[in-house]
Parts: C-alpha cells; sequence; structure tokens
C-alpha cells in the first residue's frame, strides 16, 4: 500500500486545499489524517467537510476534542485557549456529531502501521514525540512495522535499528526491512519547524518522504483577523513557528 498522510490542520482552509492539490500528483492508494482537523484557524467546519469526504482515516486530535469539550483546556496556552473558546462557539452541530465519533488511535496490524495523533504510549495524555529518547521509549508501545503520528508540528523521522538504537532522518528514509520507524508528519495548518509552508508525508513500501507546499498564508490570516482570532496565532503562520 502507498500512503498519503497528513495531520493538524487546524481549521486552516487555504493549507489544506493546497496539500490536496498537490496530492493530485502522487500517485497513492489511502489518505490517512491524523487529528487535530480544528483549532487555531477561521475554517473549522469547511475543513471537516473535506476531510470527511477525501480521508480513508480520520483520527482526532486535542483540539477536536476540547472543541466538544471532551478534554479539558487547562493545558493549552492563552492563544490555543482563546482560539477553541471561538471553535466550541462557531462549530455546526453535523461538526460536533463527527468529532465526537472520531477515534484518537488506530492500528492496521493488516498493512503494518499504526496512527495516533499524540505518542503511542499514554496517547490520550497528549505527550509530545520530539527528540530520539522520546523515540525510544515509544517504540515499545505499538507493535507494528511503522508508526505515524502528528501533535508537535514538526516533522522528523525516527528509525530503530533491530539492537535498539535510534537515529533521526529529517526528511526522507529509505524504509529498510529490518528496522522499524516512528514517522512525524508535521502539519498541514500551522508548521512549527521554520518552515511556514504546509507539510505532508508520503509512505510507500520502501520509502517515506516529508513533502513542503506553499499557500495563500495572508488569505488565512485576513480570515483570521476578521474571525477575532490571537495575533500572535496570525503573525506565526508567516514564519512557521
Ligand atoms: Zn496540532
Amino acid at each position: 500500500m502507498r500512503y498519503a498522510v497528513i495531520s493538524d490542520v487546524h481549521g486552516n482552509f487555504e493549507a489544506l486545499d493546497a496539500v490536496l492539490n498537490s496530492l493530485k500528483d502522487e500517485s497513492f492508494d489511502a489518505l490517512l489524517f491524523l487529528g487535530d482537523i480544528v483549532g487555531y484557524g477561521p475554517d473549522p467546519d469547511k475543513c471537516i467537510d473535506i476531510l470527511k469526504t477525501e480521508t480513508n482515516v480520520l483520527l482526532a486530535g486535542n483540539h477536536d476534542r476540547a472543541s466538544i469539550g471532551l478534554t479539558d483546556t487547562v493545558f493549552f496556552n492563552p492563544y490555543a485557549r482563546t482560539a477553541i473558546e471561538w471553535t466550541q462557539k462557531v462549530l455546526k452541530e453535523r461538526s460536533r456529531k463527527l468529532l465526537k465519533g472520531l477515534p484518537i488511535v488506530r492500528a492496521m496490524p493488516e498493512h503494518n502501521i499504526y496512527l495516533v495523533h499524540s505518542t503511542p504510549k499514554e496517547p490520550e495524555k497528549w505527550h509530545y514525540l520530539v527528540n530520539t529518547s522520546d523515540a525510544y521509549s515509544n517504540f515499545h508501545s505499538f507493535s507494528e512495522k511503522i508508526c505515524l503520528v502528528g501533535h508537535s508540528h514538526v516533522p522528523v523521522i525516527f528509525e530503530e535499528h533491530p539492537k535498539g538504537s535510534v537515529k533521526t532522518c529529517n526528511k526522507k528514509a529509505k524504509i529498510k526491512d529490518a528496522n522499524r520507524y516512528i514517522i512525524n508528519v508535521g502539519s498541514v495548518g500551522q508548521p512549527r519547524d521554520g518552515n511556514p509552508d504546509a507539510a505532508y508525508a508520503l509512505l510507500y513500501q520502501d520509502y517515506v518522504e516529508i513533502k513542503r507546499v506553499s499557500y495563500d498564508i495572508l488569505l488565512t490570516q485576513q480570515k483570521m483577523r476578521e474571525a477575532g482570532l490571537p495575533d500572535y496565532l496570525i503573525e506565526r503562520l508567516a514564519c512557521g513557528r
């Protein structure tokens, strides 16, 4: 199977649209989404409608759960909390219903992949998986060959050698028979690795690559301003932080 994998759209329609357009030139069998459709951005319902029809697997993230009152926002920073409160107000009933039914984890042993928004270890605690020591402890928490994650908005590929050592690859890696992988596919709608372009991943049998695509950031920022979302969230889109 060949997969296109996306995560963390966060209500950014322009970024999602750019990624889906870019995917028209790629060949894949299934489109997987790893959570956080809403939060931060100005188009939550529109992004939900699109992802509902375009994806083969949909997971919920912490912002999705918070927007329908299923996760406490006590650990959110003030900007994220303001955006969630705005999202809670505008979200349509059909969107709430859909979000309520989404899982936060999906094991697909038949395809040797495991999908989770945050981390395979304690997924409901919304830890971040950013460095090799995080990866090292998480390799023990799934049995499939490949685990796909989002949540940190920083794309990175961790490769585990059969003897247990873990190394990091940035943008692409050959998938080797003997090794296992944790792949953070980055964020479509709010990248935080210093590159403002939307991120997604292509995962083939023997190869994975993180791809980037530019989108109309100014238009998203204008919509956020009109919605009254926090300036900090508007500005960070342009620098990808
Ligand atoms: Zn997120």
